[in-house]
């Protein structure tokens, strides 16, 4: 009897764009290009790069930023009946997203409940958005900087008996891909994967993602 537990991403994978990198190009403060840039090669950390990108917006912009993200985010294709088949089957599904909390928690609401929603946190009491990062890496993570480090939040809830799925799109699902026992990816992360030679199945929407259980896991919709 296997234990499929799933970790899912929110930006680029739950939602169809990265809600972080459309914040900036709506705000575009000045060098988030090049940061950002930085993140994709690893030659700066995501927790750093995300902390320096808000740090240039100030906090007076909060009620404006919220609501363009929350306007222009649009939620994949079949979302909500992948939640639905993970609950009829009590397969528990963790959303772990490099996101931040003033867009992940109201979007994914009507959703839920989840077995858990990992994500940062921003401050505007400060001059300048400040972003906190609760779920940093474990002593284990090679990385140190991931921010919402994924692996180690699946070191937490992992059990011999357990077969991991990770969801996800680009670099910060990477280390969690590494770890799982089945990789379902798009876009950047089928690169990343491809590149190190680790086995994994594509996905354009959660119909698709649905399938891939159904036959990876043996329970049907
Ligand atoms: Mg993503
Ligand atoms: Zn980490």
């Amino acid at each position: 009897m296997i234990r499929p537990i799933i970790f899912c991403d929110f930006d680029g994978t739950i939602t169809n764009q990265d809600n972080i990198i459309h914040i900036m190009k709506k705000f575009d403060p000045p060098g988030w290009n090049t940061i950002k840039d930085h993140i994709l090669s690893q030659k700066l950390s995501i927790q750093e790069g995300v902390k320096q990108m808000f740090s240039m917006l100030p906090s007076t912009l909060k009620n404006e930023v919220i609501s363009f993200v929350l306007k222009e985010a649009q939620i994949r294709e079949g979302f909500d009946e992948f939640v639905a088949y993970t609950k009829k089957h009590k397969i528990p599904l963790f959303i772990v997203s490099g996101g931040i909390d003033f867009f992940v928690q109201p979007l994914l609401e009507g959703y839920g409940p989840f077995a858990g929603i990992y994500c940062n946190e921003a401050d505007f009491t400060v001059d300048n958005i400040k972003i906190n990062f609760p779920h940093g890496c474990d002593p284990y993570c090679s990385s140190q900087g991931c921010g919402c480090c994924k692996p180690s939040i699946m070191r937490t809830l992992l059990t011999a008996e357990s077969t991991s799925i990770v969801i996800g799109d680009s670099i910060t699902d990477l280390e969690a891909a590494k770890l799982a026992d089945i990789v379902i990816a798009r876009d950047f992360l089928i690169e990343r994967c491809e590149e190190l030679n680790l086995p994994f199945q594509t996905f354009e929407n959660f119909h698709d993602v649905i399938s891939i259980l159904e036959t990876r896991v043996g329970v049907k919709q």
